[in-house]
C-alpha cells in the first residue's frame, strides 16, 4: 500500500515520494532543554517516531534527526522576552551548561521509557554555532538588517512568508511588535547581540557582534547541515506550524536561493507534519506549575510509561487528545489484556510449535495492518487489527506471533517482551516493597490450601492495611493491586 502522509504545506494528504530514492531523511524539532519535558511534549516525539518506524517497516532506509537546543529559544516564539535557558539557569543558580545536561539527560530518560528509537543523530544546538554563523552571512545581504539588538530577518523579502501558517505578512493576527526598528511585525532574530555592558554564559564573536544564534536559525542549520537541502520530512508540534516552521522555511528560501537552488518554494523539506496537542484541563501540563505533568509522575503512580505510549497510539496524531487519569488507567488495562494474550500465544506456540509457513491468512492481516498505517498513519486502527489477530484462533499461533512481531515494529510498545510483572509499578508512595507482598501471598496461599481460612483472612487484611489489595478470580489475572 502507498504511504500518503498529510502535508501541512498543503493541508492534503500527499503519497510519500522520497527526494533520495529508497531513503526518507527526517528531521524533529527536539526539546529546549531547560526544564524537565511535559507529555505533552513527549507527544510529539511519540508521533515522531510512529513516523520513522513506519518508513523503516515501508523499507525506506531512514535518517532520523532530532536536535537540542541548548541556547536561543526565548520565552515567546516570536522573539521576545528572555532566553529560556539563560531564565532558569539563573533561577537554578547553576550554569546553563549544567542546566542543559540535567535536562537533556531527563528528556532521553523519557525517550527511552517510551521505547522511542535512537534517531541516527541528535545534534546539540552548541555543536553548529559556526556553521549558523556561515548561514546567517550567506543570507545577509539580501534578506537582512542590523539593529541595535539584532541581526533581523526580513519576511518581505522572500515569496509567499506564512504560507504553512496560512497567515497575512502584514500580521493581521496583531503580532506584538516589541523590537523597535523592525520593519515587519513578523521579522525576527536570526542572531542576538549581547547588549553593551554585559556578558552572557553563552556568547560568540560573530560578524555583527557578540551574542548567541536564533532559535529558528538553529534548525534551518542542522537540518541542513545533516540531511541537505531539499530533505523529506520536518516534523514538529501544531504551535510550530504558526512562528518557528514559518520562520525556518523563510531562511530555508534564502539560503536555498542563495545557493542556487533557485526555487522560490522551496522550504527546505517537502513535507512539513505536526502532531495536534495533549490536553489538561486543570493547567497540570504548564512548566510552571509546580507538579506538571512528566512523564515520571505516571511512573511514581503507579502507571507503566509505555501505557502513556498506547495512550497515545489510540488517538490520531492530528487530533487532540484530551489526557485524564481513567483514559491513563484504560489504557493500561488495554495493555495489561495485550500483554496476557501474548503470553498466552506465546505458550500455544510452543505447544504446537507449527508454522503452515506464512499463510494467506497472516497475508491479509499484514494487509489490514498495511492499510491502515499507510493511511497517514492510523494507529488506533492498527491496534485494532493487532488485537483481532492475536485472537484469530484460525492462524497458527507462530504466524501469529511472526506478524505481531511486525506489527510491533510500528507500534513499539514492546509486546513480545514486555510481562504481567514489568506493568505492575509500586507508586512511590506505596511503603510495602513488592517481595514483602509477594511473601504474604505464598503465606496466604499455603494458609488456604491447609483450609486455614483465619489465618489467611487475618493475612488478606494485613495487607489491606499496607494499601494492597488482594484481588483473587480477577479476570485479567491480577493477584493484587496498590490503593
Ligand atoms: P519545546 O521543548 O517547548 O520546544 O516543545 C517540544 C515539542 O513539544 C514541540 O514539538 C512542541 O510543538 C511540542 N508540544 C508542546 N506542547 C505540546 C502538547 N501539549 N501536546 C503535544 N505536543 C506539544
Ligand atoms: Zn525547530
Amino acid at each position: 500500500m502507498e504511504l500518503t502522509l498529510f502535508n501541512s504545506l498543503t493541508r492534503r494528504a500527499e503519497p510519500f515520494t522520497p527526494v533520495h530514492e529508497g531513503e526518507a531523511r527526517v528531521y524533529t524539532c527536539g526539546p529546549t532543554v531547560y526544564n524537565y519535558p511535559h507529555i505533552g511534549n513527549m507527544r510529539a516525539y511519540v508521533f515522531a517516531d510512529v513516523l520513522g518506524r513506519t518508513l523503516s517497516y515501508k523499507g525506506y532506509k531512514l535518517t532520523h534527526v532530532i536536535n537540542i537546543t541548548d541556547v536561543g529559544h526565548l520565552t515567546d516564539d516570536a522573539d521576545d522576552g528572555e532566553d529560556k535557558m539563560e531564565r532558569m539557569a539563573a533561577a537554578q543558580k547553576q550554569s546553563i551548561w549544567d542546566i542543559a545536561e540535567h535536562y537533556k539527560q531527563a528528556y532521553w530518560a523519557d525517550v527511552r521509557a517510551l521505547n522511542i528509537r535512537q534517531p541516527a543523530q541528535w545534534t546539540v544546538a552548541t555543536d553548529y554555532v559556526p556553521q549558523m554563523i556561515a548561514f546567517a552571512e550567506g543570507i545577509a545581504a539580501k534578506h537582512c538588517y542590523e539593529l541595535d539588538s539584532g541581526l533581523y530577518f526580513d519576511v518581505s523579502t522572500v515569496a509567499d512568508y506564512g504560507r504553512l501558517a496560512r497567515a497575512q505578512t502584514d500580521d493581521g493576527e496583531g503580532r506584538i511588535e516589541a523590537v523597535e526598528g523592525k520593519r515587519n511585525a513578523a521579522d525576527f532574530a536570526i542572531w542576538r547581540k549581547t547588549p553593551p555592558g554585559e556578558k552572557r554564559q553563552m556568547e560568540w564573536d560573530s560578524p555583527w557582534g557578540k551574542g548567541a544564534p536564533g532559535w529558528h536559525l538553529e534548525c534551518s542549520v542542522m537540518s541542513g547541515a545533516v540531511l541537505g537541502f531539499p530533505f523529506d520530512i520536518h516534523t514538529g508540534g501544531i504551535d510550530h506550524r504558526e512562528i518557528h516552521h514559518p520562520n525556518e522555511i523563510a531562511q530555508n528560501q534564502a539560503h536555498c536561493c542563495t545557493n542556487g537552488l533557485d526555487d522560490a518554494a522551496n522550504s527546505g523539506a517537502k513535507v512539513w507534519m505536526h502532531n495536534n496537542f495533549l490536553v489538561e484541563r486543570s493547567g497540570k501540563m504548564s512548566k510552571s506549575s509546580g507538579e506538571f505533568l512528566r512523564l515520571q509522575l505516571l511512573i511514581d503512580k503507579g502507571y507503566h510509561p509505555l501505557a502513556y505510549r498506547l495512550l497515545c497510539l489510540q488517538a490520531h496524531y492530528r487530533s487532540e487528545l484530551e489526557f485524564s487519569w481513567e483514559g491513563l488507567g484504560a489504557a493500561l488495562t488495554r495493555l495489561k489484556r495485550l500483554v496476557m494474550a501474548v503470553e498466552r500465544l506465546k505458550n500455544a506456540a510452543k505447544d504446537s510449535a507449527k508454522s503452515d509457513g506464512g499463510t494467506t491468512w497472516t497475508e491479509k492481516w499484514l494487509e489490514t495492518f498495511d492499510l491502515a498505517i499507510a493511511d497517514d498513519l492510523n494507529t488506533s486502527t492498527a491496534l485494532v487489527t493487532a488485537e483481532q489477530l492475536i485472537d484469530h484462533k484460525k492462524i497458527p499461533a507462530a504466524d501469529r506471533i511472526r506478524a505481531l512481531e511486525d506489527f510491533d515494529s510500528v507500534l513499539g510498545l514492546d509486546l513480545l517482551n514486555l510481562t504481567r510483572a514489568d506493568l505492575r509499578i509500586r507508586p512511590k508512595s506505596a511503603e510495602i516493597t513488592e517481595a514483602e507482598i509477594e511473601a504474604t501471598l505464598a503465606a496466604r496461599k499455603e494458609a488456604r490450601a491447609a483450609k486455614d481460612f483465619a489465618r489467611s483472612d487475618a493475612l488478606r487484611d494485613e495487607l489491606a492495611a499496607k494499601g494492597v489489595e488482594v484481588m483473587d478470580g480477577d479476570p485479567l489475572g491480577w493477584e493484587w493491586k496498590l490503593g
